[in-house]
């Protein structure tokens, strides 16, 4: 009998063997059917069509999902406990993570040694960074239809919340319009179910188009910088989070780590923690965390939990210092802190962010911004680990979280 393979295995088939390709599409010299029929065709249909989709429905999900789980949370004492754990989390979290950055850039040294004539400095094209008070000034909306349109995710979260929160205070009062958001919640998840179907071609196309396009060539140059900041990430997700996750949940992890490899497979090929939403909402759901909690926890990490960004920026800022020869004191490492894990409030789930928000991370310690020229080759592989990072932080909260208010069905979660 033919034995059916599970979407995350395909998934992952599909990032495997979209690695291979684009490997192999690399060396195969520029021509009408490498260029026109395959990276610019057949390839950039299935992935930008895969992507499009589930672009398509995080406004919609993020928003009825959170209306729902704010309003089914009972009362609001509640949901300001979740939501006070959520916030000491996912800061606490990105805090622990430029730590580690600095701690590993200091020890290891990325940038000493580096010549900078043999690398190619690519057109830096940084973008406006915001101020603190313009992020926190951000968050209310003055016209939410133009927030959901826009996809400004923390003005949908805000609006969406208070929303939530006055239904819930009305109670009864609230109920015919709480039934269609439910409704509404379930078919969006049936939505995601069956563009997910598509998952394994979607992430195939994507990772052999990068591949086939930055190459390999690109990470060599760069091979130190890029490899401490991996063994950041891997030292956050080992010991930080692994070390969370038992301490608090007394659980194992594989069932979740499992599961995760799917939402992975999105956040790799995507580099978005915005398109990662809808998996993670679905595999929370199947490791038996209830709705009042995911439906809040995921959409606030995917929006403001961003701690491999963080190590990026940490390792970078101390790259870029170390190549430019200066010095940064005990007040500079903790104007980093500070600054990098406030920027992650303010860094969107989307591709390359992290990179603009890097400028105001080096500005507030006065490293020069000619710096991100120089990492930005290898820039498209670092966010696709960093992001995968990102995603998992908002996942482990979600089932700590859970777990602490008992909602975390054991059974379900072990099985
Ligand atoms: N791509 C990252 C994310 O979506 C953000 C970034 O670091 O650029 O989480």
């Amino acid at each position: 009998m033919k034995k059916k393979l599970s979407l995350t295995t395909k998934i992952l088939l599909g990032l495997f063997l979209g690695f291979i390709f684009g490997l192999i599409l690399k060396q195969v010299p520029n021509g009408f059917i490498k260029n026109t029929i395959l990276l610019d065709g057949v390839l950039k249909v299935l992935g930008n069509g895969f992507t499009s989709a589930i672009k398509m429905m995080v406004v919609p999900l993020v928003f009825v999902s959170l209306v729902c789980g704010t309003s089914s949370m009972g009362d609001v004492k509640r949901l300001g406990r979740i939501g006070g754990k959520t916030m000491i989390f996912y800061l606490g979290t990105t805090a622990i993570a430029v730590i580690v950055s600095l701690v590993l850039g200091s020890t290891l040294k990325p940038g000493v040694g580096l010549d900078m004539s043999s690398v190619v400095s690519g057109e830096v094209a940084i973008g406006e960074s915001k101020s603190v008070v313009d992020i926190i000034l951000d968050i209310i909306p003055s016209n939410p239809i133009a927030s959901l349109a826009n996809g400004e995710m923390l003005q949908v979260i805000f609006f969406a919340m208070l929303l939530g929160v006055a239904m819930s205070i009305l109670g009864k009062k609230a109920d015919p319009v709480r039934v269609v958001f439910e409704s509404a919640n379930e078919i969006c998840m049936k939505m995601v179910n069956i563009i997910m179907l598509f998952a394994p071609y979607g992430v195939f196309a994507l990772v052999s188009n990068t591949f086939a396009t930055v190459g390999t060539d690109a990470i060599f140059a760069l091979l130190k910088y890029v490899s401490i900041v991996l063994l950041g990430l891997l030292i956050h997700v080992t010991i930080v989070y692994g070390g969370m996750f038992k301490l608090f949940t007394k659980q194992k992890i594989k069932p979740f780590i499992s599961k995760f490899s799917r939402v992975a497979a999105i956040t790799f090929s995507t580099a978005s923690s915005n398109a990662s939403v809808p998996a993670s909402l679905e595999i929370m759901e199947e490791l038996g965390v209830n709705k009042s909690v995911r439906s809040f926890t995921i959409p606030m990490g995917a929006t403001i939990n961003m701690d491999g960004t963080a190590i990026m920026q940490g390792i970078a800022a101390l790259f870029i210092a170390q190549i430019y020869n200066i010095d940064l004191g005990i007040n500079d490492m903790i104007t980093i802190v500070l600054t990098a894990t406030l920027a992650s409030i303010g860094t969107a789930g989307v591709p390359g962010v992290g990179m603009i928000m890097l400028s105001m991370v080096l500005q507030s310690v006065g490293l020069p911004l000619e710096g991100i020229g120089l990492i930005m080759g290898v820039e498209r592989i670092i966010d696709m680990f960093r992001t995968t990072v990102n995603v998992m932080g908002d996942n482990i909260c979600t089932l700590i979280i859970a777990n602490s208010e008992k909602e975390l069905e054991l059974n379900k979660y072990n099985c």
